[in-house]
């Protein structure tokens, strides 16, 4: 009895593995897929359900919902190991994710970036308010009616805009305020970061929440998560003008009307996804 168990156990796995290596297995068609259970994918979802449209599948290739929006534990602290600051909230466009925020009582701090203190390699206190008032003055306070009378024109590096407007990182002190700017920012530096994406910093609120800032989106995520499937790495999407086929690394196979693509550009610069046909050239210049 234990050796016929054992024998259909591994004809079962035989033929498991047999159908994931030669033809994928099949889904049923679904009228839409989302590719990404970050936050664009989920609110994509919800905004369907909410008009309607129930046939929907989210295919997600990690273990969780939320993509750059994720805590872990850490020494008892739920640590954020990505988006962790509502930025701007005084301006009307943050308006939703503050009345998220005021609605489930996140714990946070406000920050206007007035308080800085900037040590030297040695840990020395270096901090010259002249110096970083001469940075606001200068660049971030004059930055966007520069970049709307250029408006039209080619982009630049950050470095170049900066020296045009009259700021140069001749001292350690400067080189700390373009690395707070730039590198840490946007993790690249001044040479490579686009001079029209720099922007004059507003009021920001840092969350600092137990329960993390995934659970802001609880009301979109949670009627959701039965047609979230995870661990679903997409390999590739094949695609023509009536229907979509989703290839994923686990063998399967599914097919949609329609599907939205939530993947971070970095993901489609990368080969990790192949598309069939491939995307056209100006669209894959935009993941650069
Ligand atoms: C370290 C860090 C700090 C940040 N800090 C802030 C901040 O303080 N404030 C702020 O407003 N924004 C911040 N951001 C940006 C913010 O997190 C993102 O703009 C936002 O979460 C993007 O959501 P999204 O749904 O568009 O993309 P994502 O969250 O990337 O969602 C895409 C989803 O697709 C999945 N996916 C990718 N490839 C595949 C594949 N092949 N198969 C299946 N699934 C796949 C991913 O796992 C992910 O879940 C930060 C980002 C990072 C990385």
């Amino acid at each position: 009895m234990y050796i016929m168990f054992k024998i259909i156990l591994h004809l079962s796995f035989l033929f498991l593995v047999d159908r994931s290596l030669s033809s994928p297995i099949k889904q049923n068609k679904t009228k839409v897929l989302i590719l990404g259970a970050g936050l664009s994918g989920i609110k994509a979802a919800k905004t369907l359900l909410d008009r309607n449209i129930t046939d929907i599948l989210i295919l997600e290739g990690k273990n969780y919902t939320g993509g750059r929006i994720h805590a872990i534990e850490f020494a008892n602290y739920s640590i954020e190991t990505g988006a962790n600051w509502i930025h701007f909230v005084n301006d009307g466009e943050t308006k939703p994710i503050v009345d998220r925020r005021d609605a489930k009582k996140m714990q946070g701090l406000t920050s206007n970036y007035s308080d800085i203190l900037v040590r030297d390699e040695a840990g020395n206190d270096i901090t010259d308010f002249a110096v970083l008032r001469e940075f606001y003055d200068k660049i971030e306070h004059k930055i966007e009616d520069y970049q709307l009378k250029r408006k039209g024109q080619p982009d630049f590096p950050a470095r170049v805009g900066m020296q045009m407007m009259g700021w140069s990182a001749e001292q350690p002190i400067k080189s700390v305020i373009e690395y707070f700017n730039f590198d840490f920012e946007f993790a690249r530096s001044p040479e490579v970061v686009s001079f029209h994406n720099m922007f004059e910093r507003g009021e920001d609120f840092f969350i600092a929440d137990g329960r993390g800032v995934w659970s802001m989106y609880e009301d979109l995520y949670k009627p959701l998560e039965a047609k979230t499937l995870l661990g679903k790495l997409v390999k590739k999407i094949k695609y023509n003008a009536d229907s979509v086929e989703v290839q994923t690394s686990d063998g399967w196979s599914y097919q949609a009307d329609y599907a939205l693509c939530t993947f971070s550009s970095g993901v489609l610069a990368s080969d990790l996804v192949t598309f069939e046909p491939a995307l056209p050239d100006w669209k894959k210049r935009g993941h650069l």
